[in-house]
């Protein structure tokens, strides 16, 4: 049995037993899951995490839903990479990745779809749906699947092919609607108010952004029990990056590191979809919605439902948000494959440019501790980066061959670095 006891409201404090619900009845604020911290203390240690299976699973008593038998495509516990030459390009001696762009199904959003499919199982739902900016598509297609529920996946018409196929592959109701996400979103509120069906990101969002929380805890565990000096997230609806934080404090709460935490949490969205990283400039405490046009289609939420907590956690942990250019995202991503060989979507491009950025600001120092997230996978957005197919094309025989690398050679080397 998960320890919690109730769902609270984050404005209000009024609570409500656990069941497929997310906001408030009287003020309208969002739900969470109340934990009895009390009884995890007594049972959760180093030892008994790391006793636990190699998935996000192994921080089950830290999850709203049971461990005894989750929804587990093995989900979790991906790569904390030590980047010792990006680090160097940026002038970082202690810089990690967390590359959480080889999940089964690309993205970190399968650790949110593990825990939400999971608990729909447990609410004894036959369907799993969500509203998606992509990757939430593919990951509650893939855990439909292998849960035997039926998946119905709202998408916006325009998405890349690689998220459409990476989705359409489980063989999911897939419903591309000509909108943007917000548009989508309302449609599926309006379609959860009359379908009995588990939509993660909205009847299910208390249970599903808990899954969130695990980046933070492999985190600590993969320094060797230390919580970053920094840690740079992107940031869609904000969710992500306000449980990554709760994630590191849990850690401290439950005596598995010293407290209290001192991570700097900073936020990275596109300058084409900024609305948090623009509330934060303007000291705004609430968020003025946009209209997105950007290229990192995985971040596009002009209203993001937890923006107002973003930014109440960029303030308490001393963070800053910041906003890439819409052309530095492309170079983000080529910066961090050409440097660590790691390939990663448009959203990574906006994390690896962020971190730039604040470095150059002289935010983040050179000795200090940091972990930038890298959260979907680059094989999903090719299509932003067909500008760097430039290849060598030649007759079959080694005289050409020759001619074509000199050729290069002499043109700097038209698909060497860079
Ligand atoms: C959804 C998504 C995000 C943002 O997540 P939020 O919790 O909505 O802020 C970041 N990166 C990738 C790759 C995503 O798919
Ligand atoms: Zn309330």
């Amino acid at each position: 049995m998960p320890f919690v006891n109730a769902l609270r409201c984050k404005e209000c404090l009024r609570e409500y037993p656990v069941e497929p619900m997310n906001v408030c009845e009287f003020c309208f604020g969002p739900l969470e899951p109340v934990y009895d911290y009390e009884a995890i203390r007594k049972v959760i240690s180093r030892q008994s995490i790391e006793r636990g299976p190699y998935t996000m699973w192994r921080y089950k008593d830290l999850l709203p839903a049971s461990g005894e038998n989750p929804v587990d495509i093995s989900a979790g516990f991906t790569p904390l990479v030590k980047a010792r030459n990006l680090g160097e390009e940026l002038g970082l001696t202690n810089l990690y990745l967390k590359n959480d762009s080889v999940n089964p199904s690309f993205s970190f959003k399968d650790r949110v779809v593990s825990v939400a499919a999971t608990k729909a199982l447990e609410f004894n739902f036959d369907t799993l749906a969500c509203a998606s900016t992509g990757n939430l598509a593919c990951a509650v297609a893939a855990h439909a699947a292998r849960a035997g529920l039926r998946a119905v996946v709202f998408i916006p018409a325009d998405l890349e092919k690689g998220k459409v196929i990476g989705a359409a592959i489980y063989a999911p109701t897939l419903v591309a609607v000509d909108g943007n996400y917000d548009e989508v979103n309302r449609l599926c509120s309006e379609v959860a108010d009359r379908y009995p069906w588990a939509f993660v990101n909205i009847n299910m969002r208390p249970f599903y952004a808990e899954g969130s929380k695990t980046l933070g805890y492999e985190a600590v565990e993969q320094l060797g029990w230390r919580v970053p000096r920094h840690a740079v997230v992107p940031a869609a609806s904000g969710s992500m990056f306000t449980k990554i934080w709760q994630g590191y404090n849990e850690m401290a709460d439950m005596g598995l590191v010293a407290g209290p935490v001192h991570t700097s949490m900073h936020l990275a969205q596109a300058e084409g979809c900024n609305p948090i990283v623009d509330a934060f400039e303007s000291e705004e405490s609430v968020i003025r919605p946009i209209k997105p046009d950007t290229v990192a289609k995985s971040l596009a939420i002009g209203n993001p439902a937890d923006g107002i907590y973003a930014l109440r956690v960029l303030r308490k942990s001393g963070g800053t948000a910041c906003a890439t250019p819409e052309p530095e995202v492309l170079e983000g991503m080529k910066l961090l494959a050409q440097t660590e060989g790691i390939f990663t979507e448009t959203a990574g491009g906006v994390t690896v440019s962020g971190l730039k950025q604040l470095v150059q600001r002289g935010i983040i120092h050179r000795d200090d501790l940091t972990v930038a997230y890298i959260t979907g996978n680059g094989l999903k957005t090719q299509e932003v980066a067909e500008s760097v197919v430039d290849p060598l094309t030649i007759a079959p025989n080694l005289r050409a061959f020759e001619a074509a690398l000199n050729g290069a050679n002499s043109h700097n080397g038209s698909n060497g670095h860079n």
